[in-house]
């Protein structure tokens, strides 16, 4: 396969992520700020390059998986003459999978094209987990002939690729899942504390929540107690899965979007201090689910 691809950006996601394209014979080039994540890339059979201009340089889609929106605006434009954009040849296809704001996703498009190149942003849910099986899903926003180029690169890293519109709306699509995946583990924690002090077992109230109304990914597949779903978290002490500092930056660019736009989301807004506050309190580095002990806390359990 002779596409060259650039990768930027070879942390827990990139690196998976790139490995797996250079697995699948893409020429993959890849630069992180951080020697440690290089050499283990390069283990995986991606070549490094001194500088994220010079793996740019040359190839004919350049990814970027970074941490902020910041980070990605600055590695476009750069500092010090070796942005992105000035490096790539024209035209050149720009795949951001980061997970940033809207609004910095529709800046990075302009900046792209304002100078000659072609950009989509592809943010991706499905965790490490996802980045390192190639089974992550991909929410892509940008023009359609980009995405049908895009497409065969996509499924090498990623199961499900969903074209989602225009220019920052795979940010958009993540944005509104994870805001309603926020505002529904809080839910289903609070019900079960409270089936708790019902005198509800766990695997009752789940017992009927899951074939009820109240059915939803967060009780199913991430249920935040043990017992019930045995691949959940809550069964080997809250080891992420999805953790708590992950979700309390995407609940941050909710806020960012709901500020933008004058939409009222009272729970997606709540849901956003709350786990800023676990975040801070220790729960940074646990599953998002949690939240369940936070609750049980406070409710003097
Ligand atoms: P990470 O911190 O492990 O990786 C980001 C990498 O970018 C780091 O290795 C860092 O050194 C590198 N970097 C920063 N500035 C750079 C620069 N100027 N040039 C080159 N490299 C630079 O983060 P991650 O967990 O891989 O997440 C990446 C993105 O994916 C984030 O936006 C995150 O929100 C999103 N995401 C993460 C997960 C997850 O489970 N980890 C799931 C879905 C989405």
């Amino acid at each position: 396969m002779s596409t060259r691809i650039a990768f930027i950006g070879l942390g827990h996601m990139g690196g998976p992520m790139a490995a797996n394209l250079a697995k699948a014979g893409y020429a993959v080039t890849g630069f992180d700020v951080v020697p440690a994540a290089n050499e283990s890339a390069r283990h995986n059979g991606v070549e490094i390059a001194a500088t994220a201009g010079a793996a740019a340089a040359g190839a004919a889609v350049v990814i970027t998986m970074l941490q902020t929106g910041r980070q990605v605006l600055d590695v476009f434009s750069g500092t010090g003459g070796d942005g992105l954009l000035a490096a790539a040849a024209p035209g050149t296809l720009f795949l951001e999978c980061s997970t940033i704001a809207v609004d910095d996703a529709k800046q990075a498009h302009a900046a792209a094209e304002a100078a000659g190149h072609r950009c989509l942003d592809a943010p991706v849910s499905g965790g490490v987990v996802g980045a390192v099986a190639g089974t992550l899903t991909f929410m892509v926003g940008g023009a359609a002939a980009d995405f049908d180029e895009a497409e065969p690169i996509l499924q090498v890293m990623g199961k499900r690729i969903v074209h989602c519109g225009g220019a920052g709306a795979g940010q958009a699509a993540k944005v509104c899942n994870n805001m309603i995946l926020g505002v529904s583990m809080i839910a289903v924690c609070e019900a079960f504390v409270l089936g708790e002090k019902l005198g509800l077992e766990h695997q009752t109230l789940f017992d009927v929540a899951s074939a009820a109304s109240g059915q939803c990914w967060a009780l199913t597949t991430n249920c935040p107690v043990p017992g019930p779903v045995p691949a959940s978290p809550a069964n080997r002490d809250y080891q992420p899965g999805f953790a708590g500092a992950l979700m309390a930056k995407d609940l941050g660019l909710a806020l960012e979007a709901l500020a933008a736009t004058g939409v009222s989301a009272e729970l997606g807004s709540r849901a956003a201090e709350i786990y800023r506050r676990f975040a801070d309190e220790g729960g940074a580095d646990r599953d998002f689910s949690a939240i369940i002990n936070q609750i049980r806390d406070r409710s003097g359990s």
